[in-house]
């Protein structure tokens, strides 16, 4: 489904994605870790078109995407800073990419329903987003980016600014959710124990470089080396 080979973004001289290769496929849910600026969110915007590679190509469905615009690749991005439309409410901001795709408005307006139902916030449609938290925020933004069941789904940091039982809530929510619409997923967190929770397959970042891939017990059981053991506690 989702291919990157080589993939790599320079700023100033330094590499900050470099050199990745990374394979997803087809319904796989595959969680990024990694510490802070090991180049997370770099590459989901590398994939979504955000950010043009240096060197390397993003391939979608086979299809070499240089050159192909944000709006057209057919992926849907959830931004670790939320950007949600704040003159637009609540209901609006959900059904954003829903009226793009042409869904008529008994369609957007029960999908809006159901999704401000899943992420806690029900009959929140006619909210005015500035009167909302950074956690409603950020449950507005998930609703947004699920909507449109784009064929890669890429959320960065998701659940980061929820409580813990709310967290521990929608993982296993969206982790349904996910097998039931047979989605591909590709997300990034800083929590471990949530990437474990929902993923097929944990990748782990390291300066702008895959230091393991693999599934969660193999990862959790085998880390590659002194960093990735470190990055999940098992050293000092
Ligand atoms: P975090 O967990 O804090 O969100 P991250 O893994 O998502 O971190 P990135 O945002 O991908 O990290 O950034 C990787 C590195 O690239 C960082 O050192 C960051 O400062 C740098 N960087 C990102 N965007 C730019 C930019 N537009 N110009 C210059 N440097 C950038
Ligand atoms: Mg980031």
């Amino acid at each position: 489904m989702l291919g990157l080979k080589g993939a790599t973004v320079r700023f100033g001289g330094r590499a900050v994605l470099d050199a990745v290769d990374l394979e997803v496929a087809e319904h796989e849910v595959v969680c990024v870790l990694g510490p802070s600026g090991s180049g997370k969110s770099t590459l989901l915007r590398a994939v979504a078109g955000l950010q043009p590679l240096d060197a390397g190509r993003v391939t979608l469905a086979g299809h070499d995407q240089n050159g192909v615009p944000a709006h057209r690749r057919g992926v849907g991005l959830m931004f670790q800073d939320h950007q949600l439309f704040p003159q637009r409410d609540v209901g609006a901001n959900v059904a954003f990419g829903l009226r793009m795709q042409g869904a008529a408005k008994g369609e957007r307006d029960g999908r809006v329903g159901e999704l401000l139902e899943l992420v806690g916030l029900p009959g929140a449609a006619r909210r005015a987003v500035a009167g909302l938290s950074g956690g409603e925020q950020q449950r507005v933004a998930l609703a947004r980016a699920l909507a449109p069941r784009p064929r890669l789904l890429m959320l960065d940091e998701p659940l980061g600014q929820l409580d813990r039982s709310l967290r521990e809530r929608l993982v296993v929510e969206l982790r349904e959710l996910f097998g039931r619409l047979g989605m591909t997923v590709l997300a990034v967190t800083h929590d471990q124990g949530e990437a474990f929770a929902l993923a097929d397959r944990v990748v782990v970042m390291r300066d702008g470089r895959i230091a393991q891939s693999g599934t969660p017990l193999e990862v959790w059981q085998r880390p590659a080396d002194a960093f990735v053991a470190r990055f999940l506690g098992f050293e000092n």
